[in-house]
């Protein structure tokens, strides 16, 4: 892992995947996001299997979660995320679509912005257990702004079917 001589802000990412190999989509985003100008990939969680949530007539999903800490601003790192996406061959045709990745920031340090487009803390995060779940393993303790404890949304959404796969 790189070194960065000024520690600043933290971030969780979520990562997801249902296309092409999903498990290497997600292992190979890791190092990505270990590579991320003036950042540090801090941990990162097991690997899960989550049903598809919206649209059910598509493959199982690999999730997981990372934390890394970074000097980008927001926007800044949700351009780089994109950028991994698209070297990943992402592409767009209707909203819920199969992808090969999928990064999106669920927090960025306490920031609450709601922005056309980016939103933070990410708006779909208290929901999904597929989020959640990999959260729980790597920040029990982390505080979504606005929210309950990771562990009461865990309990709320326990319907979800999510499983670790990898540790
Ligand atoms: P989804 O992740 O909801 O399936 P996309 O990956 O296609 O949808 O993202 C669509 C847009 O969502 C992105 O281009 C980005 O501008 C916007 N967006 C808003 N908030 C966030 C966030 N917290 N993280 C990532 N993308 C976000
Ligand atoms: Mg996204």
């Amino acid at each position: 892992m790189s070194s960065i001589s000024d520690p600043s802000n933290r971030a969780f990412i979520a990562l997801g995947s249902n296309l092409e190999n999903p498990i290497s989509q997600v292992r190979q985003a890791f190092d990505e996001l270990d590579q991320l100008p003036s950042s540090k990939l801090l941990v990162y969680s097991s690997l899960y299997r989550s049903a598809p949530v919206g649209r059910l007539d598509q493959p199982d999903f690999i999730n997981a979660v990372a934390k890394i800490e970074t000097r980008l601003n927001p926007h800044e790192l949700l351009s780089a995320l994109l950028e991994i996406e698209r070297r990943h061959g992402r592409t767009r045709k209707f909203p819920n679509a199969p992808r090969t990745l999928d990064l999106d920031i669920l927090l960025y340090d306490d920031l609450k912005c709601h922005q056309h487009d980016l939103t933070l803390p990410h708006p779909r995060i208290s929901q999904r257990a597929f989020v959640l779940q990999p959260l729980m393993e790597i920040a029990p303790d982390c505080h979504i702004p606005g929210c309950n404890t990771i562990a009461e949304l865990l309990a709320a959404c326990h319907k979800q079917r999510v499983e670790r796969i990898t540790a």
